[in-house]
């Protein structure tokens, strides 16, 4: 029946019926998807057994770079970018359309493979210090890929800012009626409304509201603020605590530890702006965005999380736990990790494995290696992320 039918993207919960148990029907039935884009959502959420045993708290995280399009965390923001610009008309399949973004390969990735599902083309600019396997893989999945210098925020020449001014000059130069889509990750409403809709509900039902803290990076914020707000605002969570894992050289931790806060509403260049001095990709921002901005007030603090300690996660998730994850992912499990010590015994933490460790071959894991880290096995979480209890 209609009602048994699960939807990978929209969380519907089975509701059963008086003479049914929960073994008679799973949690959900089986069913063909509608294309790869109808695969996005209800990942996995795991209990990362090493992280636990070591802080005597159960420490979960939500494996999204098993969502089925783009392989991590942005699937979900990327299909509700392109919904909503269909319900709003700004696209249509099969006209030649074109969705434009500025992104450090995560969100590019969902985009350029949703865009090709959903009867679209994709552009995007990246800066050039990011990973060569992600503009590699954008290559061949389709999309027009635009490696710039890294620029300031502040100047046009910025990955965000010539996605822009690439979707408009596309749509004022058009000669056939398609039009270019600027997707805009960083104040698109789309974004932190994907967490609100589908990862906080998941996250609420897989644990049965069962969980003391919630821990993500932020690189728009989307994933933090989405969560919070569904957790703390829709679910009245209001012991949660929320925390920032943030990489060094970024700017969140001191606005969320020293209350130093602006928004990204105030005009550009009032304050200084530069690139995130850190090796993790996808999080870490010297700027507010209206993502992060849309939560901001539901994090309760934040951990800082220093290069070393990401590698030496990364490297201590593969050895003990099979978990070959991205940086941000190490990140987040850092700042899982310390967030934990700082609860009672017992507590649940959950947070985020962003992508796959596959993408991060060349740079980080590469560091992993040079570092030393894979000539040797590690016993003490503690002793080995260099943190004192
Ligand atoms: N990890 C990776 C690999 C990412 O690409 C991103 C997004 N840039 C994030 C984490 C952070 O997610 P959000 O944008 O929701 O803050």
């Amino acid at each position: 029946s209609g009602r048994r039918r699960s939807s990978y993207f929209f969380f519907e919960p089975v509701e059963l019926e008086d003479h049914e148990s929960e073994e008679d029907v799973g949690d959900y039935l089986p069913r063909i998807a509608d294309g790869i884009e109808d695969c996005i959502g209800n990942t996995p959420l795991i209990k990362i057994k090493s992280l636990s045993e070591a802080t005597g708290c159960t420490i979960l995280a939500k494996v999204e770079f098993l969502n089925a399009a783009g392989q991590s965390t942005k699937d979900r923001v990327a299909l509700n970018m392109i919904r909503e610009a269909e319900e709003q008309g700004l696209l249509v399949p099969h006209r030649g359309d074109t969705i434009y973004e500025g992104t450090v390969g995560s969100t590019g990735i969902s985009l350029a493979t949703l865009a090709r599902a959903m009867g679209y083309k994709a552009h995007i600019c990246m800066p050039d210090d990011q990973s060569i396997e992600k503009s590699t893989l954008l290559h061949h999945l389709g999309a027009t890929v635009e490696r710039v210098p890294v620029a300031p925020i502040t100047s046009p020449n910025h990955f965000v800012n010539l996605a822009r001014t690439r979707a408009k000059e596309h749509t004022l130069t058009s000669k056939d009626g398609s039009r270019g889509f600027f997707a805009d990750q960083f104040e698109s409403k789309a974004n932190f409304q994907a967490h609100v809709r589908t990862t906080g509900p998941e996250i609420w039902y897989q644990t049965e509201g069962k969980l003391d803290a919630f821990v993500a990076g932020a690189g728009t914020g989307g994933t933090i603020s989405g969560v919070a707000k569904y957790l703390k605002e829709e679910r009245k969570m209001t012991n949660l605590r929320v925390v920032l894992a943030d990489p060094q050289g970024s700017g969140l931790y001191n606005r969320v530890k020293h209350g130093v806060m602006y928004s990204s509403t105030e005009k550009e260049g009032t304050r200084r702006r530069q690139q995130v001095d850190t090796m993790v990709e996808g999080i870490g921002i010297n700027r507010i965005t209206e993502n992060f901005e849309a939560g901001r007030e539901l994090v309760d603090d934040a951990v800082k999380v220093t290069d070393d300690q990401a590698c030496r996660m990364a490297r201590w998730l593969v050895e003990n736990d099979g978990v070959f994850a991205g940086s941000s992912s190490a990140v987040n499990c850092v700042a899982s990790v310390v967030t934990a010590l700082n609860l009672p015994k017992g507590s649940t933490v959950v947070t985020i494995l962003c992508d796959p460790g596959s993408r991060h071959v060349s740079k980080f894991y590469q560091h992993v290696a040079d570092m030393g880290l894979e000539e040797e096995e590690h016993h003490d979480l503690l002793s080995t992320l260099c943190l004192e209890q």
